[in-house]
């Protein structure tokens, strides 16, 4: 007789075996997924901003015009 569990990435049947190392999961690839998710979700609680691209002097300059146009009333003379 043979225990077989459903693959929890890719639902895919995967005998429950000493040989069958990445078990429950089907393969390392599906294994991978599993982990690269739980990772991402540990990332977004961690890191919510997005700061692997840090601002050039242009982006700076283009969001300070971009504030000031949409904040008319502090620019405004009197
Ligand atoms: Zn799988």
């Amino acid at each position: 007789m043979t225990l077989t569990v459903s693959c929890p990435t890719c639902q895919q049947q995967v005998t429950w075996h000493e040989k069958s190392e990445f078990r429950p999961f089907c393969s390392k690839r599906c294994q991978l997924i599993d982990l690269g998710d739980w990772a991402e979700e540990t990332h977004k609680i961690s890191q919510p901003m997005q700061s692997h691209t840090p601002l050039s002097e242009d982006m700076i300059d283009a969001l300070e015009d971009e504030f000031l146009l949409n904040n008319k009333f502090f620019v405004e003379p009197e």
